[in-house]
């Protein structure tokens, strides 16, 4: 994992929240890279569950809402993580995650000298199995507490109690209490959804992984709603969907599992869970999930708002509260998925390896998703090169995201954007300015086609298209 984080901040991708006071630990800022890249999911989610959907809708909800939406949701009183401290560093973990996490021991059977042990492993000198602290191996645990995550603020200019409340924890909650808005000014028929992409917030008890799990995040969900009976068949049907999505952006297929949730894993309102989980570098671990709602929160919304959120069913007359599946991705733990799986380290040769070293780290980015669609590089600062180099990015740039570089030997200039993804690497040589021809280095198969100057908008998108 620290490769990743250190070729995202080196490139530009991600960098800590609040660097220069020390970071949060707990929050991530996107760089010029990485803002597009993120752009680039959130773009091809919305277009895919939105646009070439006939039965879905979007929405842009507030992030402060009505402090009552959160005791009807259940979140003021069940959106807790059992916590545990630490009694001798004080540190403090999420209990069903300490299992989770490699472990600290100081071995009785090597004269007390410190280990790291890995997650679920025992000691491989005396069997022993975690009892302790997870960072200091020497403090007990105290016995869980429940924490809840919602992030407490005041609304307006007075902090009194009757001014509390709280950052989303969910974005689907703006949906919800936004259904009777939609379905009446979109005049919408059974079944049909409901999505949108937005912060969320959660109080995490032990932030960590990167952009995995932070304080901050953003979600790209989605509630169908559906005909109470009818909701089974539609829960099969979005997971095969989600996960021909998520295959649709390039992930490999054999990194990719489902995993559905035990009793005891089950959020308060759903009835049913699946995760989609990729293997990260830390383990396997969801990145998005499929939950069978039920009428669980249109029904409390209907509850303590004392406001009608049923449908009336024009074939039959029957009214009824439909039933939710709900597909809910992490923008940013998508993201994360994304760069582990484009991340590679490979052995070069030739022409390649000569001009700079054998050995590159690239990232083999679904060219849509790709931050950067092609850079242009002039072999050389003179002889005309730069000038013919400039008319083509200032061409390309109205098309694409385009880069212009000039720095450095062309090899180093190469592995600069095999490690920002970038597709394809134009350059511009002595043969160039007399034929108005370049080569376009394909950041994959490593091989170059010399094409029209005047071509290369076709040529990319083509290419691009594939
Ligand atoms: P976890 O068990 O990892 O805490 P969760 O089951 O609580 O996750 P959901 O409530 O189902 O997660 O949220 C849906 C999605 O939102 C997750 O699959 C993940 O991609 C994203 N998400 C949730 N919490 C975080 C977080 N703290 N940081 C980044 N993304 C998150």
């Amino acid at each position: 994992m620290d490769v990743l984080v250190s070729l995202c901040k080196r490139r530009g991708f991600i960098f800590q929240s609040s660097e220069i006071y020390g970071g949060t630990g707990a929050a991530w800022d996107y760089g010029p890279l990485g803002v597009e890249l993120k752009n680039n999911i959130k773009r091809a989610w919305w277009r895919d569950n939105i646009h070439l959907r006939p039965d879905m809708v979007g929405l842009d909800a507030s992030i402060l809402m009505h402090p009552q939406v959160w005791k009807a949701s259940g979140h003021l009183d069940h959106f807790t993580d059992p916590m545990v401290d630490c009694k001798a560093c004080q540190h403090r973990f999420r209990a069903d995650k300490v299992e989770e996490q490699s472990w600290i021991h100081y071995c009785p059977a090597t004269k007390g000298n410190k280990f790291e042990v890995p997650a679920g492993e025992p000691c491989k000198h005396c069997n022993v199995r975690r009892s302790l602290c997870p960072d200091c191996g020497k403090g007990e645990l105290t016995t869980p507490r429940q924490f809840n995550l919602m992030f407490k603020t005041f609304m307006g200019p007075v902090e009194e109690d009757a001014a509390v409340t709280y950052l989303r924890p969910e974005t689907a909650q703006g949906i919800f209490v936004n259904f009777d808005n939609v379905l009446q000014s979109m005049r919408l028929k059974l079944p049909f959804g409901i999505a949108q992409i937005g912060k969320a917030f959660r109080n995490e008890i032990t932030p960590g992984n990167f952009i995995f799990r932070t304080r901050e995040f953003e979600q790209m969900e989605m509630q169908f709603f559906v005909k109470p009976g009818t909701e089974n068949e539609w829960f099969e049907t979005w997971r095969a969907e989600r996960m021909k999505w998520v295959e649709g952006l390039g992930i490999r297929s054999e990194k990719l599992r489902w995993h559905q949730h035990g009793k005891d894993e089950l959020a308060h309102y759903a009835a049913d869970a699946y995760d989609i989980q990729y293997e990260f570098p830390f383990g396997w671990q969801e990145f998005e999930g499929i939950h069978n709602r039920t009428d669980f929160d249109l029904t409390n919304h209907q509850k303590h708002a004392g406001k009608k959120l049923d449908y009336l069913d024009p074939k039959t007359n029957e009214r009824f509260i439909p039933y939710v599946v709900e597909t809910s991705a992490g923008a940013d733990r998508t993201t994360l998925v994304v760069l582990c799986d484009a991340y590679r380290e490979e052995q070069v040769r030739g022409e390649e390896a000569a001009e700079g070293g054998d050995q590159r780290v690239v990232l083999k980015l679904k060219p849509s998703l790709a931050p950067l669609k092609a850079a242009v590089f002039p072999l050389v600062n003179k002889d005309g090169m730069p000038e013919l180099a400039h008319r083509i990015h200032d061409d390309l740039r109205r098309h694409f995201n385009v880069f212009y570089d000039d720095g450095g030997s062309i090899g180093r200039r190469y592995r600069r954007q095999d490690e920002a993804g970038t597709p394809y690497g134009i350059t511009i040589d002595g043969q160039s300015t007399q034929d108005q021809t370049v080569t376009v280095r394909d950041r994959d198969t490593l091989k170059q086609d010399r094409v029209a100057a005047g071509k290369l908008v076709e040529y990319l998108t083509q290419k691009l298209a594939g």
